[in-house]
């Protein structure tokens, strides 16, 4: 798909506040000690959504769509022959990753959510589960990061 010069650097400059904010959370996490279960590299994919979610999309910065664009890109790159070294990876699968951020943008704001849902091609069935998935995603994040963080 050719995209036109505005498009591309929304996309890039998107993409690039994903990547910025889902490695802010490694450092803060690593730095502080933060507990966490489960996958780090999925918290801090949370992190990010949570904080595009929060304080740059309603500002007019668009994040979730470039970053499900920009790992659209990585997984056609990659391609399945590598599956085996995907599965091994320390990341979710990146179709798994497109489908978390434009759930969880969803499930935080469903008016801009629709547009990345769109993007990804959001199946109805988990699309109903996102606004729960989103709530209880913006409950750890405050108990989490609330000694580092003043939320608003
Ligand atoms: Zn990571």
């Amino acid at each position: 798909m050719k995209l036109d010069r505005n498009r591309f650097s929304q996309l890039i400059d998107g993409a690039v506040w994903a990547i910025f904010l889902h490695e802010l959370a490694h450092a803060m996490i690593d730095i502080n000690r933060i507990p966490i279960t489960g996958r780090e590299e999925d918290v801090a994919d949370q992190f990010a959504l949570f904080f595009s979610a929060k304080y740059l999309e309603p500002r007019g910065v668009p994040v979730v769509v470039p970053a499900a664009w920009f790992f659209r890109n990585l997984e056609k790159r990659r391609g399945e022959g590598n599956l085996q070294r995907q599965l091994a990876d320390e990341h979710s699968l990146d179709g798994q990753r497109i489908y978390n951020l434009a759930c969880w943008a969803l499930g935080a704001e469903p008016g801009r959510g629709q547009s990345a849902a769109r993007f990804v091609g959001l199946p109805v069935e988990r699309a109903e589960r996102c606004g729960a998935e989103y709530a209880r995603l913006e409950e750890g994040m405050r108990a989490r990061f609330k000694k580092y963080i003043s939320f608003r």
